[in-house]
């Protein structure tokens, strides 16, 4: 978003960050084995191709490393408030601003952009017991690299997305592995692979080839949309991979009846993994299902009752996705919460736009997730329809955009109705699938049509006001967008 503020000469803008540096989510987890399960050449920004990828699939260092490349290439450093978190944000009507609190001061601004993520607020299970536990005991989103896990006694809570890729790294260091499964996931085999040094100089010296070679693996992505979004039936040749990849990788008739997924596949994330089932075979590693009920003492107790004491506990039990915490920190005309205005389920128009909260635009807002693709895309098509808006404020001479309520509300019905059709409808929990029931997280379509629908601005789904006369003097129709 900055990038593109800056491309299209808007230079009047300062972006929020409450960590110590940028990257967001490849900053934060640096868990052992991180990498993206989504290729390079598709996770990587449109206007900015990296030839120098080493594998297929990268690995967290390297994708932060990038994000660093692309602040200073862009020239973004300058407006970047690092380790300055953002503790309120309320819309002010009359002065047509945002009023932003800080921990570091207060600021105001025209337009807000929240770029804050979907996986960010770690959730760790609810059980009696787990305060009281005396040993390390953390999230991988908040690895404590302090800790030497060397010959200790640990467990693993979850087996999702991250988890399958921390467990296998862990399991030649630690002495004991319990792996505390509560639902069995779906794992197809991974084509991960290195990059080769010839690919590398083709890529530098044609970056049109780079181009095509991601217009390959988005194509092949977006043909899995198919499965996901219009029938399910059709994920049945990945259902066969998968199958097949459990029948040769476990050979234990009891193990391979505890892994496998009782759920239509692509109903939770699908987790592509060579390591994974090789990890709960060896002789260290224990796989307990039933979920993790309670901690007692130094022991972990799983929903059918084994005990097992550990030195350490890791959670990969996900993020609070449905309802983020940061949508208690904006309060928009009228002065209620964007929680509240939610009530536990989250809507906006395009995902990127909310009514009663003008000026105000969602990166990876509601219903923009994917299980298939790169969010890259999605966030790349939030990014074009917010400068659309503010160019029609800018053509229009107003201060305001705010969504109408009724296009949101079209909107809304337009992915619900789309959803019923979806593999997330299928009847498994998943952390899509928010308090009342909606799935208010992913995009039930393919991408292009996402990016066809954001790519437009429609004025007539917007409610475009001019200056008030007492908005403060000099104030031009768009300025000071601030990005957190
Ligand atoms: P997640 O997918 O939400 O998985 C959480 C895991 O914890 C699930 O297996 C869940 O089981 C389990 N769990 C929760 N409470 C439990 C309990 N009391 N006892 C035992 N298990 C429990 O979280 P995640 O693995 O952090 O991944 C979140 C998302 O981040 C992914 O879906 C993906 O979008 C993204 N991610 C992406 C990558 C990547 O490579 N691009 C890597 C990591 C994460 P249930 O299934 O029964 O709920």
């Amino acid at each position: 978003m900055a990038a593109a503020l800056k491309r299209t000469g808007r230079h009047d803008f300062v972006v929020l960050e409450r960590g110590p540096d940028i990257g967001g989510t490849w900053h934060w987890n640096t868990y052992p084995g991180c990498a993206c399960d989504v290729p390079s050449h598709l996770y990587s920004f449109s206007f900015a191709p990296n030839p120098e990828w080493s594998q297929t699939y990268s690995p967290q260092p390297e994708i932060r490393a990038y994000l660093q490349r692309c602040a200073d290439a862009f020239g973004l450093r300058a407006h970047l408030r690092l380790r300055q978190a953002m503790t309120s944000a309320a819309w002010d009507e009359d002065a047509q601003r945002w009023r932003i609190a800080t921990d570091r001061g207060a600021l105001r601004a025209r337009v807000l952009v929240s770029g804050v993520g979907a996986l960010t607020e770690p959730r760790l299970p609810d059980v009696p017991g787990l305060e009281g536990f005396p040993g390390p005991a953390f999230h991988c989103v908040q690895w404590a690299h302090d800790v030497d896990l060397s010959g200790r006694r640990v467990a693993a809570i979850g087996t999702g997305a991250s988890a399958i890729q921390f467990v296998p790294a862990i399991q030649p260091r630690v002495g004991r592995l319990h792996v505390v499964q509560r639902t069995a996931p779906w794992v197809v085999p991974h084509s991960s692979r290195p990059i080769t040094d010839l690919e590398r100089r083709l890529y530098r010296a044609l970056p049109a080839l780079q181009r095509l070679v991601r217009g390959g693996v988005y194509a092949a992505r977006e043909a899995l949309a198919l499965g996901f979004t219009k029938d399910p039936r059709l994920l049945g040749v990945l259902e066969t991979l998968a199958r097949r990849h459990r029948e040769r990788q476990v050979s234990d008739p009891r193990l391979r009846e505890l892994v496998t997924p009782a759920y239509a596949m692509g109903c939770k994330r699908i987790l592509p993994s060579n390591h994974w089932y090789p990890a709960l075979q060896e002789p260290n590693v224990e796989l307990l299902v039933g979920g993790l009920r309670e901690v007692r003492g130094s022991s972990i107790v799983t929903g059918d009752g084994e005990q097992r004491e550990v030195d350490a506990i890791v959670f990969g039990t996900g993020f609070r996705v449905t309802d983020p915490p940061v949508a208690r920190l904006v309060r928009g005309r009228g002065g209620h919460t964007l929680a509240e205005a939610w009530a536990g389920s989250m809507r906006a128009y395009l995902g990127t736009s909310v009514a009663g909260f003008p000026n105000l635009f969602l990166l990876l807002g509601p219903n923009t997730g994917l299980g298939h693709s790169s969010v890259v895309y999605m966030i790349e098509s939030q990014i074009a329809h917010v400068l659309r808006a503010l160019r029609a404020m800018d053509a229009r001479g107003a201060a305001v955009a705010e969504v109408r309520p009724a296009a949101q509300q079209r909107f809304v019905a337009f992915v619900d109705d789309r959803m019923r059709h979806t593999v997330w409808s299928t009847g498994c929990t998943s952390w899509y699938i928010d308090g009342t029931g909606r799935n208010s997280t992913l995009w039930p379509d393919f991408t292009f049509r996402f990016r066809r629908r954001a790519a437009r601005f429609d004025p007539s789904a917007y409610e475009l006001r001019a200056a008030r006369p007492s908005a403060p003097a000099g104030a031009k129709p768009v300025g000071a967008p601030a990005v957190g």
